[in-house]
């Protein structure tokens, strides 16, 4: 029996379609299905899964699959021009317009009331990327070191000192010195999710480990603390392609 509703839907996949991959694995014992950042759907399913069955399973999560499928395309990479037009720091609700100026010799930036002036060879990129990234790193001492002082303050945490580092893969880290290290690249996240952070790697200046000893800390100064850290994880799609890349565009 069909149902009107099943009539009226396309079929969701075809074994024809490249962005879909159906793999057998021994060590799966159900079916799992993930939608990637690009759009493509892999569905992990036990060895000698009936294709019934699988299809079956993915008709019970059509919505879920075509909700994620739409959130990729809606976030999908696009190019972006360099040197941006403009820079937005959601942490600390600051836009810079990027102006470039021209002229000739090394590369100069120069930054007032939410302006960014590149004079110099406009043909010199690379140099162009390099004072974008030192600006990155001195805004965020300027905006984060305070931000951490008056965290540390409010929770009655002590630390040694702060370092900022431009890096792809932490946002943040405490030494057994006390020192804490944070991303420069935390300026592109909401305030709420830095917040967390700084919570969390001062209370690394208790504990030095991610025990339930620890969480109970974080979770004292930010209830909110677990969906925070899923922001955090998702976080890095915010950072413009100029922070790490090398690409001419
Ligand atoms: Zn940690």
């Amino acid at each position: 029996m069909i149902s009107d509703g099943a009539a009226a839907q396309l079929p969701l996949w075809s074994e024809q379609d490249a962005s879909w991959s159906v793999r057998e694995s021994r060590r799966a014992r159900r079916m799992v299905v993930r939608v990637f950042h690009s759009g493509r759907v892999e569905v992990v399913v036990p060895v000698k899964t009936p294709p019934g069955l699988i299809a079956t399973f993915l008709e019970r999560h059509r919505l879920w699959i075509e909700r994620k499928r739409a959130e990729a395309r809606r976030t999908a990479v696009v190019p972006e021009p360099f040197p941006p037009g403009s820079i937005d720091l959601p942490a600390c609700a600051q836009r810079w317009r990027v102006h470039l100026a021209g002229g000739s010799g090394r590369v100069r930036l120069a930054s007032a009331d939410g302006l960014i002036i590149l004079s110099g060879d406009v043909a010199l990129r690379s140099a162009q990327r390099a004072a974008l990234r030192n600006w990155l790193l001195e805004r965020a001492a300027e905006v984060l070191g305070p931000e951490l002082e008056a965290c540390a303050r409010e929770f009655g945490f002590t630390y040694e000192r702060m370092v900022i580092r431009r890096q792809r893969t932490r946002w943040g880290s405490c030494s057994v010195r006390g020192t804490i290290s944070l991303n420069a690249c935390l300026l592109f996240l909401p305030p709420a999710a830095v917040r967390y952070l700084l919570i969390h790697e001062l209370s690394h200046t208790r504990h030095m480990n991610h025990s339930r000893h620890f969480w109970q800390c974080v979770a004292r100064c930010c209830p909110d603390y677990r969906q925070l850290d899923r922001l955090l994880s998702e976080g890095w799609r915010a950072v413009p392609a100029w922070v790490f890349g090398e690409g001419e565009a």
